[in-house]
């Protein structure tokens, strides 16, 4: 049977566009629709303008550093009408681009919300299309727990489009997207508080790094509250947000927003049409070709919840495209080592097995553990230590995980992100010269084991 097209992609995000390019490159009759922002949550609403805002936040550090370099300068006045607006006009110039990319590489872009009619048909804005197979790369979405109030609250959404910088920030999550922000607010001159539930933030990562982390935002006066939830938020007369803890206390802010987790975005996606299962935590069942257990249907991205960043999007966009189209490329993703960062102030790099982790795995362990200085601050007054630990096995010599919290730690996590793909043992990370002086030659040069 002819079909209007080979693939119909749902969501013109990181792996929906990845997949539609690529398959359209392949020769396949593709189309994607969109009914939000082209590029998706990474371009609009996510790592772009979040990055682009950090970077403004951190402009704050330069000029704190300045008068030890000698530099005079006039009492510096941020204005956040001017970098959300210049953040919006380069996010506009995205779109275009994002635009361009899918139309020269022949793919139909069709504007609405896209809804699953059958399992070889899809509607937007009333017109059925017939499609061989579906992709869903539809993203996901804020979770806000349900607390009286929650409709006063804001989440990153909304931080990116706010009229004016909050003076008093609540911050609710310990994860990325919380650590982000606190560090953005505050950077930006917000009064901000950290509240997380748990004993210490950011789950999942290494101990030293958590530690470590919270350490230093202390240090730069954050004010991190843990063991320490919302129970409500109530509007006060003069507009300012009050919000009740479950302890009893009460703070009161400008502003509370909520970076607690994200739930797939399956809105009026028409799966009830469909055999397409969910998971037990909400999200898209898929094998580990990214097949649903609807045979017509694949899913990719944060809607299969696996791992929530866009390069992994993209990495599974393109290995549907060529599973689908080109199938003597096809290589699966691999989900070991991936690298990340935390664009915290100062920012988190970190790549495989954490201390703890490689413990559960029943690894024999060597830590390399360095905390320093950076030179650029020893002309200031500045405190802030850097922290470089590398994880390695004591029986095979391999490097199971770097972690880095510092100046450029995403920067520098990357290359070593190649080294542990490559396998890596201590003895080749000793054996490779250094660059003088950076900070990152630390990698290379931690001798002996911490413990
Ligand atoms: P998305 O990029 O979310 O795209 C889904 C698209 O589908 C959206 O455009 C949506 O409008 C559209 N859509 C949904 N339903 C329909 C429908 N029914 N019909 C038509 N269109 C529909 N990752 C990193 O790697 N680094 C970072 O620094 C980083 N920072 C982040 C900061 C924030 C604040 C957030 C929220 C996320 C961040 N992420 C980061 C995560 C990253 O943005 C996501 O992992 C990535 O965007 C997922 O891509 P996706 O293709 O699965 O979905
Ligand atoms: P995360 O899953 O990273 O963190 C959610 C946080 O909220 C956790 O600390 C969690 O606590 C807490 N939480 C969850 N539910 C509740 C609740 N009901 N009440 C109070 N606290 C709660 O989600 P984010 O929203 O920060 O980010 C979503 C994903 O986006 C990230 O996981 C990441 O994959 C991606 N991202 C990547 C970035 C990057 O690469 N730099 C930047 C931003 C986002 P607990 O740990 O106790 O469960």
């Amino acid at each position: 049977m002819a079909y209007d097209f080979d693939l119909f992609v749902i969501g013109a995000g990181s792996g929906g566009v990845r997949a539609a390019r690529f398959a359209a490159g392949f020769g396949a009759k593709v189309a994607v629709a969109e009914s939000r922002y082209l590029g998706g949550t990474c371009v609009n609403v996510g790592c772009v303008p979040k990055k682009l805002l950090v970077y403004g936040a951190h402009v704050a550090d330069e000029l704190e550093q300045a008068a030890g370099f000698g530099w005079t300068l006039e009492e510096g006045h941020f204005d956040w009408g001017t970098l959300i607006a210049n953040k919006n006009r380069e996010i506009e110039r995205l779109n275009g681009i994002y635009r361009n990319l899918l139309v020269n590489s022949g793919v139909t872009l069709l504007q609405g919300h896209a809804r699953i009619t059958g399992a070889h048909e899809v509607e937007v804005e009333g017109q059925c299309y017939s499609v061989e197979h579906i992709l869903i790369a539809t993203g996901g979405w804020p979770q806000v727990p349900d607390i009286p109030g929650k409709e006063l609250a804001i989440t990153s959404n909304e931080a990116f489009y706010l009229k004016e910088l909050p003076r008093r920030v609540l911050v609710v999550g310990g994860g990325y997207i919380a650590v982000e922000f606190a560090g953005i607010f505050q950077g930006l001159g917000a009064d901000t508080t950290l509240l997380y539930r748990g004993d210490l933030f950011l789950r999942g990562f290494d101990g030293s790094v958590r530690t470590h982390l919270k350490e230093e935002l202390q240090k730069r006066g954050l004010d991190l509250q843990f063991n320490a939830d919302i129970q409500r938020i109530d509007q006060q007369a003069d507009g300012s947000l009050k919000a009740t803890l479950k302890d009893g206390r009460e703070l009161v802010a400008d502003c509370v927003f909520y970076a607690t987790g994200r739930r797939p975005m399956l809105d009026n996606l028409g799966l009830e049409n469909t055999g397409v299962e969910l998971d037990d935590r909400g999200f898209i069942r898929v094998d580990d070709q990214y097949q649903t257990t609807e045979p017509t249907i694949i899913a990719i991205g944060d809607v299969i919840g696996r791992v929530q960043l866009t390069p992994v999007a993209l990495a599974e966009g393109m290995a549907v495209a060529r599973r689908l189209f080109k199938p003597e490329q096809y290589r699966p993703v691999d989900y070991q080592n991936i690298p990340t960062a935390v664009f915290s102030q100062p920012p988190i790099g970190t790549v495989g097995l954490t201390e703890e982790q490689a413990l559960e795995a029943g690894h024999k362990v060597q830590i390399f553990e360095s905390r320093f200085r950076a030179m650029k601050l020893t002309l200031t007054d500045i405190q802030e230590k850097t922290l470089m630990k590398l994880v390695v096995d004591a029986e095979t010599d391999k490097v199971l995980g770097c972690h880095m919290v510092g100046p450029d730690a995403g920067e520098i996590i990357q290359g070593l992100g190649v080294a542990l793909k490559a396998g890596a043992t201590k003895q080749q990370f000793d054996e490779t010269i250094g660059v003088h002086p950076t900070a990152a030659e630390e990698f290379v040069t931690m001798r002996t084991a911490t413990r």
